[in-house]
C-alpha cells in the first residue's frame, strides 16, 4: 500500500504505468534489478512511502551513502569528543550527531558526563553562541553534503567578517559525485539504475549527474521526495530497464532542480572551501570527495586550532553499515538489526539518523 498519496489524479496514472512495467518484469527471467538512491531524504521517503511492498521481488531498492551521519568516520566522532572534553569549549552540533558512537563514546554519553554540548538547528546559531560566550571557544561540527556546505560557508564568512575569534569549525563535509563514481566503479555492486540526490542536485544542478548515464551506461533520474515523485522516478527507471524507453538521464524534479543549479550557493562553496580527499565511514578514502576550509579560512579549522592528529580506526565488529552503504547488503541481513541494534540503542551509524538505511527500515518496514 502506498501511503501519503494525496493527489489521486497524479498517482493513478503512475500506478497504471508501474503495473504495465511489472508485466514486463517477467521478461527479466528472474534477473534482479538493483536501483540505488544516494540521498538520506530519499532513503527515508522511500521507506515511508511503502513502495517496496508494490515492487516485484526482482526489483531491489538499495540505499547508498547519502546520510551524512552514517558516513562520518569513528575517528571524527572521537575528535569531537576530545574537543568537547575541554572545559574551555562549547561544542555545537546538529542533533543527529549526538547518538553516533565513536570508538568508545557518543556525544550523548559525553553530554551526560557534563561536557558542554549544544544542539542547534542552523549553523547561524553557532554565531550567536560564540557572540554570547566570548570567554569560551565554540566549535561547530559541520557535517553534510553540498546541500549544507553553502550554509556553513555563509557562517564561516560571517564569523570572519564579525571578528569572532572564538568560533571554529570541525568540518566533515562531503561531495556526492566522487562517491557515486566510487560505487559504480565497484564491480561487486552491479547497480542497474540510480535515483540521484535531489537536494544536492538543487545546488549543483541536474547536469552534474548526467555522467551516471553517459559514463556508466545506466538509467538515472533526479526526482523529488513526495511519494508520487518517487513512484514516477522508479517507474521511469523501470521503463528504461525493460526496454520501453531508451536509456537516458532524466530530471523529473524540474520544479526545484535546474540544469545548472544554484550559482549563488555554488559560489559560496567555491569561496570558502577547497576540494580534498575525504574519509567515509566504513568505505575508506575517496579522492576529491571532501570540502575543507581553504587557505583564507583555514585558521578557523578546529583541527588546526587544537592541533589534533587524525588517527583512523576500523568499524565496530558485526555492523554491516559499510556493506549497506555500498549497496552490497540490506539492513535485514545484519543479525543485529532490530534485536541488539535499534534506534533507541544503535550499534552502528545507519541506525542513528532517521535518514540512515537501518533506521528507515526499522521504522517503516519493507523487505529491505
Ligand atoms: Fe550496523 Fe545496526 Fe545496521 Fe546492523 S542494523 S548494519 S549494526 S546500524
Amino acid at each position: 500500500m502506498i501511503q501519503e498519496m494525496n493527489d489521486q489524479s497524479i498517482i493513478e496514472p503512475i500506478i497504471e504505468r508501474l503495473n504495465r512495467v511489472f508485466e514486463d518484469i517477467s521478461g527479466l527471467s528472474g534477473q534482479s534489478m538493483r536501483i540505488m538512491e544516494v540521498c538520506g531524504t530519499h532513503t527515508r521517503a522511500i521507506a515511508k512511502s511503502g513502495i517496496r511492498y508494490l515492487l516485484p521481488q526482482e526489483i531491489l531498492l538499495l540505499s547508498g551513502p547519502g546520510c551524512p551521519v552514517c558516513v562520518t568516520p569513528e575517528y571524527y566522532i572521537d575528535i569531537m569528543i576530545s574537543i568537547a572534553d575541554r572545559e574551555d569549549v562549547i561544542l555545537v552540533t546538529f542533533g543527529d550527531m549526538m547518538k553516533v558512537q565513536g570508538t568508545c563514546f557518543s556525544l550523548s554519553d559525553k553530554k551526560a558526563q557534563g561536557a558542554q554540548i549544544t544542539v542547534v538547528y542552523s549553523p547561524e546559531d553557532a554565531l550567536n553562541i560564540a557572540a554570547h560566550h566570548r570567554d569560551k571557544l565554540v566549535v561547530f561540527v559541520a557535517v553534510g553534503f553540498e546541500t549544507t556546505a553553502p550554509l556553513i560557508g555563509v557562517t564561516v564568512k560571517q564569523a570572519k567578517a564579525g571578528g569572532l575569534d572564538n568560533l571554529f569549525f570541525l568540518t566533515a563535509l562531503k561531495r556526492m559525485e566522487p562517491v557515486i563514481r566510487f560505487i559504480l566503479q565497484d564491480e561487486r555492486n552491479k547497480i542497474n539504475a540510480m535515483i540521484c540526490p535531489g537536494h544536492v542536485a538543487s545546488i549543483t544542478g541536474a547536469e552534474h549527474f548526467r555522467f551516471i548515464t553517459e559514463e556508466f551506461g545506466i538509467p538515472a533520474v533526479v526526482c523529488g521526495f513526495e511519494s508520487q515523485d518517487i513512484a514516477a522516478g522508479i517507474c521511469r527507471l523501470l521503463e528504461q530497464l525493460t526496454g520501453k524507453r531508451d536509456k537516458k538521464f532524466v530530471n523529473l524534479y524540474q520544479r526545484c532542480v535546474t540544469p545548472n543549479g544554484n550559482p549563488i550557493a555554488q559560489q559560496m562553496i567555491n569561496e570558502v572551501f577547497d576540494i580534498a580527499d575525504g574519509e567515509w565511514r566504513g568505505i575508506g578514502t575517496i579522492r576529491n570527495s571532501a570540502l575543507v576550509l581553504n587557505d583564507q579560512y583555514r585558521y578557523l579549522d578546529a583541527v588546526k586550532r587544537f592541533e589534533i592528529k587524525n588517527e583512523q580506526y576500523s568499524s565496530p565488529l558485526n555492523c554491516l553499515c559499510s556493506e549497506i552503504l555500498l549497496g552490497l547488503k540490506l539492513p535485514k541481513e545484519c543479525r543485529l538489526f532490530g534485536s541488539i541494534c535499534t534506534p533507541e540503542h544503535p550499534s552502528g551509524p545507519c541506525m542513528v539518523s532517521s535518514e540512515g538505511a537501518c533506521a528507515a527500515h526499522f521504522k517503516f518496514g519493507g523487505d529491505g
